[in-house]
């Protein structure tokens, strides 16, 4: 063992698939979990004299994916033809961009304030997809042509945690945009690491290996940290490194020579034809700025600043773009966001649900402006609340229906208690042996005469009131 330290040094290219509703080159649907091959098209397969049509969403899209990065948007975007065979694409190339893709330079902000610098953002189609079974192979070609776009790092990264925090902050600003979904479990973001090392602050980069397809940051951890060991290990045994693109085995927890790298030139790029340059005007640059969806960090800090809500809430909140959007619909309908969120915290995220939250804004919103203008009980909002999960309907309906609107005043509450107590000279005799128990008792009663319309708080504070009057 020598005593040399190491550099790790990382480049991550990261491919997102855009959440247009149709592909990037032909009007099928862009939609996951759909019969196999049931989204397919002449275009998309790659039949003969089939030609292409840009999708123009997907290509605004990918602009602001770019500024959502701090990129700079090319003047005019060159979509080519990356020539290759593999069974998931059948047109035998993908359409790429090489020379002029739509985004370049940008960067994302570490939180110890370091930059990482992205060298380009470029919008290409997808493959289909192989799924294996034990003897066989089959092919599903929805996937093939749906828009995806691609993240290049400079290789800035220096370590497995930074990776993770760089992803992380990428996929935030892609979903946050409104752009990309980046649902990993389901492909819709893939990631492949380039790694080297380097004898440390060397100004040379080693030989990089690529690990292609990663989709969890779970794995790309372990991914970095074993490939970082290998090559370390590798140069401590006095051999090289050979430049190649390896497997990430993630049940193994190692990487596998899978092929050498190839280069830019063996995938015989050219302009495709069949697609004419996009000239990106930088008034229409402009106007797409102007209109772009808050990032998670302004709302973060408008949640904070502006609602006064602690830090901790407002991360619950942004954990979930679909949380975060509820919860300002909400505030669309009535304007108390400490309440608002108290309700979404405590009732809503307990629900189990993946993509549709099960009771809408308006009526979460309806049950919450009702109790808050007094005409129902907290208890009752949440039996409402309970009773719309297991079946919607109008909230307003719903407590006229159960009789919970609120018709009592202060002064008839007060001489309900007042009846009650006297009706029951027992209890109030047993008063002073078990205090708790009888306010209970007479809480009870003063509930079952008002159907549970009386505010449990203000009865009480009554109920304390006549006994104290009664026994003195
Ligand atoms: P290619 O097109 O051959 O994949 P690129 O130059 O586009 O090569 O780089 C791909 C990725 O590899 C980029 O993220 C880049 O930062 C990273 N990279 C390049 N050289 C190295 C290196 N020596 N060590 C680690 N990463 C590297
Ligand atoms: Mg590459
Ligand atoms: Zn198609």
């Amino acid at each position: 063992m020598s005593n040399t330290e190491y550099d790790i040094v990382i480049g991550l290219e990261v491919h997102a698939e855009l959440n247009t509703d149709s592909k990037v080159f032909c009007s099928c649907k862009n939609e996951f979990g759909s019969e196999p091959n049931t989204n397919c098209c002449p275009v998309c397969i790659g039949m003969p004299g089939a030609l292409p049509i840009l999708n123009k969403k997907a290509v605004q899209y990918s602009i602001m994916a770019g500024l959502a990065c701090n990129c700079e948007i090319n003047d005019v975007a060159i979509f080519e033809r990356k020539n290759y065979f593999y069974p998931d694409l059948s047109k035998t190339y993908q359409i790429s961009q090489l020379v002029k893709p739509i985004s370049i330079n940008g960067n994302i902000k570490l939180d110890s304030g370091k930059i990482i610098r992205i060298n380009r953002i470029h919008l290409e189609e997808d493959a289909g997809k192989l799924i294996h079974d034990l003897n066989d192979t089959y092919i599903d070609y929805n996937r093939g042509g749906v828009p995806l776009i691609e993240t290049v790092s400079e290789p800035d990264i220096s370590s497995a945690d930074e990776a993770i925090e760089y992803l992380t902050k990428l996929r935030d600003r892609f979903i946050f945009a409104g752009v990309a979904k980046c649902k990993m479990e389901q492909g819709g973001m893939r990631c492949d690491v380039n790694l080297s090392v380097k004898p440390k602050n060397s100004n040379i980069l080693g030989t990089r290996t690529e690990m292609k397809n990663l989709n969890s940051f779970k794995s790309v951890f372990r991914a970095i940290e074993f490939e970082s060991k290998r090559q370390i290990d590798l140069i401590e045994n006095g051999e090289k490194v050979i430049q190649e693109t390896r497997k990430w085995d993630d049940n193994k927890g190692i990487s596998l020579s899978m092929r050498s790298k190839e280069d830019s030139q063996d995938y015989r790029y050219f302009p495709d034809p069949d697609i004419l340059t996009v000239e990106i005007s930088r008034d229409s640059v402009e106007e797409i700025r102007k209109h772009m969806p808050a990032s998670k960090q302004q709302r973060k800090d408008k949640y904070i600043n502006e609602y006064t809500l602690p830090e901790k809430d407002a991360n619950i909140l942004l954990s979930d773009k679909l949380i975060a959007d509820y919860f300002e619909e909400c505030l669309t309908y009535v304007n108390n966001p400490r309440e608002v969120a108290n309700w979404i915290l405590t009732d809503v995220l307990k629900l189990n649900f993946t993509d549709i939250i099960p009771i809408s804004s308006k009526h979460l919103a309806d049950i919450i402006k009702m109790l808050l203008e007094k005409k129902i009980t907290r208890q009752n909002a949440k039996q409402l609340f309970e009773t719309i999960i297991e079946e919607p309907c109008e909230p307003l309906e719903l407590a006229k229906k159960l009789d919970m609107l609120s018709t009592i005043t202060e002064n008839e509450l007060d001489s309900l208690i007042e009846n009650i107590i006297k009706e029951n000279v027992q209890a109030l005799n047993d008063y002073n042996k078990t205090p708790d128990k009888i306010i209970q008792f007479f809480t009870g009663q003063v509930m079952k005469q008002t159907k549970g319309k009386a505010d449990a708080q203000k009865a009480r504070e009554l109920i304390v009131k006549h006994i104290n009057n009664n026994l003195s």
